[in-house]
């Protein structure tokens, strides 16, 4: 029987902090459980945001803490033609379209139409308005003419006519520690059009993320609540794509004590700065709830 293959996949973008060291040692802690592999992935299309000195910062805090993992690590930036490729299959289905739209574009387009009906503009699950539609629809001459031109553009999934094309159920099974398992019905229409390719990178991290599991053979997602909503667009992306749908088991956030979530961009704790206060790893496992011992190498 194959293994059950885990990964852990921070942007490096930041120093990582206690969620971070939660979600790396919780995957770790089921590849052990499951007698499976423990991979690390580094999530880095966002070229602007993300800088090698916290790429090397990610290797040195897992390690501090205790963690091994399989080599070679897999680095988004490296593997654009995978998810170009990917890309193209989308737009060979016809369920992509060329979006030119500026921010401005969209906010004033979504202003328009709330003055006119008085209603407030609907909201995806990260609470950013849905896409009101203005390149869907685009005569493919016109569209043709302005990609050629060189205007930038995103790719947006075409949820309407998805809804012909893949309308579902699509469906995801659930695992946790208790050993519970479940199946989840995803509504990736919630998400409206959603951009798969963005305009300043050639791909989205929804698309990455599903090309990067399917490839490397993960077949459980252990990741932060927060990206819950995510696995529906995930799924619906791995049916159009004929990707395997792996298990999911989205875990409680590590919370501040004022009970925010933490975050690079609050200037959360850093394990980086625990660490130099003293902090020892296993403090730090016992911190989040583990016992302290050592990942056995797979
Ligand atoms: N790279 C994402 C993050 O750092 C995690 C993606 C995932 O686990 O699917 O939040």
């Amino acid at each position: 029987m194959t293994k059950p293959v885990f990964r852990f996949a921070p942007s490096p973008n930041g120093r990582l902090h206690l969620g971070h060291a939660y979600s790396a040692l919780l995957n770790a802690d089921f590849a052990r459980r499951f007698r499976g592999r423990f991979l690390l992935r580094i999530e880095d299309i966002d070229i602007t945001r993300c800088r090698p000195a916290f790429e090397a910062a990610i290797y040195d805090d897992l390690a501090w803490l205790g963690l091994t993992w399989e080599a070679p690590v897999r680095r988004q930036s490296e593997h654009f033609a995978d998810y170009h490729a990917a890309f193209l299959r989308l737009k060979g289905r016809g369920v992509v379209y060329p979006c030119f739209c500026t921010r401005k574009d969209i906010t004033e387009t979504i202003a328009c139409r709330e003055a006119e009906t008085g209603r407030d503009w609907p909201r995806d699950p990260d609470c950013a308005p849905l896409y009101p539609g203005i390149c869907r629809g685009m005569p493919v001459d016109e569209a043709g003419r302005r990609i050629a031109a060189g205007e930038p553009h995103a790719w947006r999934l075409d949820m309407a006519a998805l809804e012909k094309l893949a309308p579902g159920p699509h469906r995801f099974r659930t695992f946790d520690r208790e050993g519970r398992e479940g199946i989840v019905t995803a509504h990736p229409r919630r998400w409206g059009d959603a951009v798969v390719v963005r305009k300043e990178t050639p791909t989205s991290y929804h698309l990455s993320v599903v090309v990067d599991d399917a490839l490397q053979g993960v077949t459980h997602v252990v990741r932060g609540q927060d990206l819950e909503a995510a696995t529906d667009l995930h799924v619906l992306l791995q049916a159009l794509l004929d990707l395997p749908t792996p298990r999911y088991h989205h875990h409680g956030l590590v919370l501040d004590p004022m009970g925010d979530k933490l975050a690079k961009s609050r200037r959360s704790q850093s394990l980086a700065e625990l660490r130099a206060e003293g902090a020892t790893p296993q403090a730090v496992w016992r911190r989040l709830g583990f016992d302290p011992q050592p990942t056995p190498r797979t």
